[in-house]
């Protein structure tokens, strides 16, 4: 019985984890479940159900019949909790804290919160070299791919991406925030939606895969594959490519997780080789979709570079999603701060990557009302 524990429990992530396990009796025991605040009743529902032995949130209060924590430290007493690994999938860097706190009480962590490493870079690292497994399709992918070879043997890492609502989108000026939640291929939450029709989810997986697997930016590379089958590839010395592939459903890569180094009785459907396919691949537009050089030169820079290029982003798809700027400037937002801020190097602690995110957010909100100026 694997003993899980799940962060941002009501969200995509942890709604599916939830459901694998309960597709799966008798193979996971649900320890602890967390949440923010937005859904209490379906916690209540999910703590009830899994029967937990305790359940945390973000809430002042929690009425529940176990153990409860709440309040900001509350995720972070809960990834904490003695268990065979913790499930990860708060969204945003707020999900750095509780990375730490979980591979601070020596668990394993099953990472589908990709801002814990562009955020906290080298210092999360540090303590989850080893002890992280990706939930992320296409990190899943490479892991999976990278066990084919050695590590020295490594020539490339590619990631395929789906290329977003607006992949075949030539003029995105006048982008509804309707139009850009509307994916083609994956359904997710709406920050890690507006993400991927820019493009910066990319650049952060980008970042993310520079940490998880230790491999310089210039052997990371990104390429565009509508249907989203081929969730990443890793490719050898020897020219051979090694690739993942699974028609997209999030289970595939968080059951993945959840039972490594074992795999989940029918956790997704496989490709049907009694129908005919067609997997297309094009490179990336770097001109319309200028998010990914961003990533990459903020990589270059450490963690604390990317860290604001994150927290940059955050502030615009938020000023997006309002009205407040258009589609095609939450990137020269991004952009604007990390030419302003300056940020280089790696966080020596978790204060340094808050102040620094502290920092990008002022700059950010600043330069969306510069924005908002020059238009009216
Ligand atoms: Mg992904």
């Amino acid at each position: 019985m694997q003993r899980i524990v799940i962060l941002g429990s009501t969200g995509s992530i942890g709604v599916q984890a939830l459901e694998v396990i309960a597709a799966n009796p008798g193979r996971f025991e649900v320890v602890a479940i967390s949440a923010g605040s937005g859904n209490l009743a379906l916690l209540h529902e999910q703590a009830e159900r899994f029967r937990v032995k305790a359940v945390g949130t973000t809430a002042d209060s929690f009425d529940c019949s176990v153990k409860t924590f709440t309040g900001a430290a509350a995720s972070r007493e809960i990834a904490a909790m003695e268990c065979d690994v913790v499930i990860n999938g708060i969204t945003g860097s707020i999900g750095l804290a509780p990375t730490l706190a979980a591979l601070d009480a020596g668990n394993l962590v099953a990472l589908a919160n990709k801002e814990s490493l562009v955020a906290g870079g080298e210092l999360v690292m540090r303590k989850g070299r080893g002890r992280i497994i990706p939930v992320d399709s296409e990190h899943s992918a490479i892991y999976q791919a990278m066990l084919a070879g050695r590590r020295d043997e490594i020539s490339k890492l590619i990631l395929t991406a789906s290329g977003g609502a607006f992949r075949d989108r030539e003029d995105l000026a006048g982008v509804t925030v309707d139009e850009a939640l509307n994916h083609p291929t994956w359904s997710m939450g709406p920050v890690v939606t507006i993400n991927s029709a820019t493009l910066v989810n990319k650049g952060l997986e980008i970042i993310e895969a520079h940490y998880l697997f230790d491999i310089p930016y210039s052997q990371i590379d990104a390429v565009i594959h509508p249907q989203s089958v081929i969730h990443s590839m890793v490719e050898y010395i020897d020219g051979s490519t090694i690739a993942q592939l699974s028609p997209p459903n999030m289970k595939g890569p968080i059951a993945y997780a959840m039972s490594h180094p074992h795999r989940t009785q029918g956790a997704t459907r496989p490709v049907d080789w009694s129908q005919a396919h067609r997997w297309d691949f094009r490179p990336i537009d770097t001109e319309r979709f200028p998010a990914i050089s961003l990533a990459r030169t903020a990589g270059e820079s450490g963690a604390l570079a990317t860290a604001t290029f994150n927290a940059a982003n955050e502030v615009a798809v938020d000023a997006y999603v309002k009205g407040v700027i258009a589609f095609t400037e939450i990137v020269p937002v991004i952009e604007s701060v990390l030419a302003t801020g300056d940020a280089h190097g790696e966080p020596r602690d978790l204060a340094d990557v808050v102040a620094i995110e502290q920092t990008a957010r002022t700059l950010a909100a600043e330069i969306v009302a510069t924005f908002q100026r020059e238009r009216s």
